[in-house]
């Protein structure tokens, strides 16, 4: 697709999806010559390539919704209390047509470059397909979720069937009846969709690695008049997630773990066991992020409850983690996932155990049994937060390379800047507050901060910004010492930049990728910084 784009803007956004969408909202209203550039042919982000089967929020539903968008929450009907990937994506398109935001949008057009130009203080970007433009600033929406990895096995273009990255779901109708499928990867993804097509299909045989913890989402339509009632307390459902850590409905239990009885301590657990959403993760009590004994005691809770629901007790123990404790990171939620594997047509094979060798032209053979497949769903994961930067060769002063600057761990400062490269303000960047909580809220928060950001700039007549040395250096030390805190750190997944798939990112990788001290500190931070008049920023 040929961008129609002009030579020189204010500001370029990477990106249509949650955060895209809302930062040229803002730019609008501010009467900025701004632009999106998507690399996609549609907005919508996560939820534009995410169309496998169970994709869904695991955010409460009106909870996920803008909450500056009022004329759609006073129309917008949440069917389920966790929508689905259609229905979510028919809500972006919605405020995107309500607020008239699609002719700032320009579609095809992924960002393959930019360079800091220190003469006219002004990023040169050019797109894949050779088209170039200028702008004063970008800010990034570029996902924290939105590089997919393959695994490197052999033979993965032999296969004769049909093959896709979960992020690659066919958007056209796929039908799956009697097709014999294989899901490699048993995380949120692979989990979701494991529950949702384990019916559907005539076999389905899951290759796992690590297992991963599972909770229920407990997910119910939401009725007409409950959806009044929610419209009725938007304003009291955004104010309690700008005041909970994970930025959800969920208060923590500040009780004590060791002040109340084991019998109180279960007794929370089989409600909270029962209850919609992330309340078992995060209406816990705080001890089990941090204590190592008082998550174990709840983990052996847990896997109790996921042995209650397989009939195989062998099999439920190959389902339940011995690697690291329940919640150290985000808890994949899940519906019918664990009662799967008592189907006859449903089987798990253990890649621990007998790895997979190489993928035939018939389907998946390990060392011990050549498996035949129809199609072959990879739930493989994604080069998580620093990839989607990784893969723009983004040149800053000097021309320092943002990938090397990056390469061990990242350095920012508040998630938004980077010392070296000017005038690039990343939304839900590495080592903002967002990865842990409810996105949407993090992203308002962050596109809110980069906006009065720029109106400051405007006023005192400034062209330039970047981060000092001393703050980012700060900041990068306390994002290091919240993770000292957190049972997280002894865990390996997104949240500490591991990916077996990804050259350098694998085994004893520990990458400090996001922040860990909930949504409430981090928007304490970002106020202090404005108040305090951007004392830690340079300006130009
Ligand atoms: P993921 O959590 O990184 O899981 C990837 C899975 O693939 C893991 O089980 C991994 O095993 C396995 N895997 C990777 N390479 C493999 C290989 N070479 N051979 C065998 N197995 C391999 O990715 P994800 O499931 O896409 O989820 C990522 C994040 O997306 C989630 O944590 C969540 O925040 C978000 N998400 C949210 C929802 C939602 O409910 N709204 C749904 C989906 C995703 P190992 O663990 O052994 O590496």
């Amino acid at each position: 697709m040929d961008a129609d784009l002009k030579d020189f803007y204010q500001a370029v956004v990477i990106g249509a999806g949650v955060a895209g969408i809302y930062q040229i909202k803002r730019l609008t209203d501010l009467g900025w010559d701004a632009v999106v550039l998507e690399a996609g042919d549609g907005l919508g982000g996560t939820w534009y390539w995410n169309r496998y089967p169970g994709a869904r929020f695991d955010s409460e539903s009106y909870t996920y919704g803008y909450s500056w968008a009022t004329e759609v929450l006073d129309t917008w009907h949440w069917r389920e209390h966790f929508s689905g990937q259609p229905e979510n994506l028919r809500y972006l398109e919605t405020v995107v047509e309500t607020y008239d935001l699609s002719s700032r949008m320009r579609f095809g057009c992924r960002v393959q470059s930019m360079t800091w130009d220190d003469a006219d203080n002004v990023w040169s970007i050019t797109l894949e397909s050779g088209v170039t433009t200028t702008a004063r600033f970008v800010i990034t929406g570029i996902g924290l979720l939105s590089v997919p990895t393959m695994p490197k096995i052999d033979g993965l273009d032999s296969f004769s069937g049909r093959a896709f990255h979960t992020h690659h779901w066919p958007s056209e109708p796929l039908d799956l009846r009697e097709q014999r499928v294989a899901v490699v990867g048993t995380g949120a993804t692979g989990i979701q969709i494991i529950g949702e097509i384990q019916d559907k299909v005539g076999e389905l045989t899951v290759f796992q690695r690590r297992p991963n913890w599972v909770a229920p989402l407990n997910n119910d339509v939401i009725s007409e008049t409950e959806m009044i009632d929610i419209r009725r307390r938007y304003d009291e459902i955004f104010e309690t997630c700008r005041r909970t850590p994970g930025a959800f409905l969920h208060q923590p239990d500040r009780r004590g773990f060791w002040t109340v009885t084991p019998e109180e301590r279960i007794e929370l657990w089989d409600e909270l066991y029962d209850e919609r959403g992330f309340g078992i993760w995060l209406q816990n009590f705080v001890e089990i992020f941090i204590d190592e004994e008082a998550n174990r005691e709840f983990s052996d809770y847990m896997a109790n409850r996921m042995r209650q629901r397989v009939n195989d007790p062998k099999l439920a123990e190959k389902l339940i983690p011995t690697d690291h404790g329940f919640g150290y990171q985000r808890v994949p939620l899940e519906t019918n996932y664990l009662e799967a594997y008592n189907r006859p047509n449903v089987t798990l094979v253990d890649v621990m155990e007998t790895p997979i060798e190489q993928i035939t032209a018939s389907g998946i053979r390990t060392v011990a049994h050549q498996f035949e497949h129809d199609v072959i769903v990879f739930a493989t994961g994604f080069d998580a937060i620093t990839g989607a930067f990784d893969r723009i060769d983004i040149r800053g002063r000097d021309r320092q390379q943002l990938r090397q600057k990056w390469r061990d761990d990242p350095s920012t400062f508040v998630g938004i800047l980077s010392h070296g490269f000017p005038n690039l303000l990343m939304v839900a960047g590495p080592q903002s507050g967002n990865a842990s909580t409810n996105f949407p809220r993090g992203i308002e928060t962050g596109v809110d901060w980069i906006t009065d950001l720029l109106t400051h700039m405007a006023a005192a007549g400034h062209t330039t910004v970047e981060t000092t040395v001393d703050a980012e250096q700060n900041w990068v030390a306390h994002v290091k010492h919240m993770y000292e805190i957190m049972l997280l750190r002894k865990s390996k997944g997104w949240f500490t930049g591991y990916n077996s798939n990804v050259e350098g990112h694998g085994e004893g990788t520990m990458r400090h990728v996001v922040y860990n001290g909930g949504a409430p500190k981090y928007q304490k931070k970002l106020d202090e910084i404005a108040s305090e008049g951007y004392t830690e920023l340079s300006f130009g």
